[in-house]
C-alpha cells in the first residue's frame, strides 16, 4: 500500500467511502504524497509527455495566434501574459522566444504562470530565467488586465465525479474499502440531482456522465478577465463536446494502469468537456470559438511551413524525429483529433486565428 492508500484507507474507515474528486484531488496534489506535488512527470523518461515536449512548434504557433488577437485587439501595451499548469516551462519559453519577432508584444507582456506543483514551479523557474515571470497558486490570483492565456493538459487534471444513471436519479461512483481494507470504487444510493437534470434526455439507464466541479470557476475566472480587459484564452486537451461515458484514466510510465492500485504514483485524468467549458465562458460574458480538432488547428495555423523551415539544415536522427513530431501532433490516429482546442475571446472580436466557428447554442443571447 502507498503511503496516501493508507492515509485515504484510515479516512474512509472513519468517515465512509469518498468522491472520486476527493479521491483524485489528494491522488494529484496531497502536499506530502500527491502525484505533482513530489515529481516531474513529463517526458520520455516520465510518465507521459506532452505537445510542447514533442516539438517546438506546438508553442510557436499559438503564440502566434494569441499575437494575431492582440493585433486585432489594437496591440495593449500592458499584458498578463498566463499559462496555466505550465509543467516545465517549455511551452512559455516557446511563446515568449516567438513574440519577440512581433514588435511591441514581448515588452508589453508579464508572463504569469499559475501552478500548483513545487517540483515543476523549480523546472519552471530554471526554463525561464530571466524573462520577469511570476508565479500564482490559483487562477483568480491573476491580476485584471488584458488576459492571454494558454492551457494545455490542465483540465484533464482537474478533479472530476462520476454518476451512473438510475431511473429519475444517479448513483455516484465513490471510493470505499473492500474487507481486506483496500481502497476499491462502490456506488452510492440513487438521488436526484440538480446539476445533471438536463442530462436526463440524453442518456439511459446505466450510462456513465461526469462532472468537473472546479471547472466553471477556472474557467470563469479566465472568460471574465478576458472579457472585461480583453485578450484571448486556449484551452487544450483531450476531450469532446458533452460528456458521455467513463474516461476516468490512470496512468504510469505510458501505459494504463489501476486507478486505485497505487494512488499517488500515477497519473489520472478525464476527459475534458469542452461544452462545460463554453458554457461558463460564455456565462462569464465572453465568446467562444467552436472545438476544434487539434490537427485542424495546427494546420490552418501554418504547422506545414513551420515544419519545412526547421527542416533545412537537418539530417539524420535529428529530422527523422523532427518529422515524426509534426506527425505526432497532427495525424488524426495520434494526437491530431483526439486533442481539442477552444479559445475565448472578447465579445465584438475577432475570434483567433485558425478556430472552427462556434455551435449556434453558445452564441450569446441577445439582449434587448
Ligand atoms: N501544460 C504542460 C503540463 C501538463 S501536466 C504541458 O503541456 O507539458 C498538468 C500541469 O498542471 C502540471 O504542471 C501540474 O502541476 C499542473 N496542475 C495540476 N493541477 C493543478 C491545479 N489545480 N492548479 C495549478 N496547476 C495544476
Amino acid at each position: 500500500m502507498t503511503p496516501l492508500a493508507a492515509l485515504l484507507a484510515r479516512r474512509i474507515a472513519q468517515t465512509g467511502p469518498i468522491s472520486l474528486a476527493e479521491f483524485m484531488a489528494d491522488c494529484l496534489l496531497h502536499p506530502d504524497h500527491g502525484y505533482y506535488a513530489t515529481r516531474d512527470p513529463l517526458g520520455r523518461a516520465g510518465d507521459f509527455t506532452t505537445a510542447p515536449e514533442i516539438s517546438q512548434m506546438f508553442g510557436e504557433l499559438l503564440a502566434l495566434a494569441l499575437a494575431q488577437a492582440w493585433t486585432d485587439q489594437g496591440s495593449p501595451d500592458r499584458i498578463v501574459l498566463a499559462e496555466i499548469g505550465p509543467g516545465r516551462g517549455t511551452q512559455m519559453a516557446d511563446v515568449l522566444r516567438t513574440l519577440k519577432a512581433v514588435p511591441g508584444m514581448r515588452a508589453a507582456a508579464q508572463p504569469h504562470l499559475v501552478e500548483a506543483s513545487p517540483v515543476l514551479r523549480d523546472r519552471q523557474r530554471a526554463a525561464l530565467d530571466g524573462q520577469g515571470a511570476l508565479w500564482l497558486d490559483r487562477v483568480e490570483d491573476l491580476p485584471e488586465a488584458p488576459t492571454f492565456l494558454l492551457a494545455n493538459e490542465f483540465l484533464d487534471a482537474l478533479p472530476i465525479r462520476q454518476f451512473v444513471r438510475a431511473g429519475p436519479g444517479w448513483r455516484e461512483r465513490m471510493v470505499g474499502l473492500d474487507d481486506g481494507g483496500r481502497l476499491v470504487p462502490g456506488l452510492s444510493a440513487p438521488a436526484p440531482l440538480a446539476a445533471l437534470d438536463r442530462r436526463l434526455d440524453d442518456t439511459a439507464e446505466g450510462e456513465v456522465v461526469e462532472l468537473c466541479p472546479a471547472l466553471p470557476a477556472i474557467v470563469a475566472a479566465v472568460a471574465g478577465r478576458v472579457a472585461r480587459q480583453g485578450g484571448a484564452a486556449i484551452f487544450i486537451d483531450y476531450g469532446g463536446w458533452r460528456s458521455r461515458g467513463d474516461t476516468f484514466q490512470a496512468v504510469q510510465d505510458h501505459a494504463p494502469v489501476d486507478p486505485f492500485a497505487r494512488p499517488g504514483e500515477a497519473d489520472l485524468t478525464a476527459h475534458v468537456d469542452f461544452e462545460a467549458v463554453a458554457r461558463a465562458a460564455v456565462a462569464a460574458g465572453a465568446a467562444v470559438t467552436g472545438m476544434t480538432p487539434q490537427g485542424a488547428l495546427l494546420d490552418r495555423l501554418g504547422i506545414a511551413a513551420r515544419a519545412e523551415r526547421l527542416a533545412r539544415g537537418m539530417g539524420g536522427d535529428t529530422l527523422r524525429q523532427h518529422l515524426a513530431a509534426h506527425r505526432r501532433l497532427t495525424h488524426p490516429q495520434e494526437m491530431g483529433t483526439v486533442f481539442k482546442a477552444l479559445a475565448v475571446h472578447p465579445r465584438g472580436t475577432p475570434p483567433p486565428p485558425g478556430f472552427d466557428a462556434p455551435p449556434p447554442d453558445t452564441a450569446p443571447v441577445a439582449r434587448s
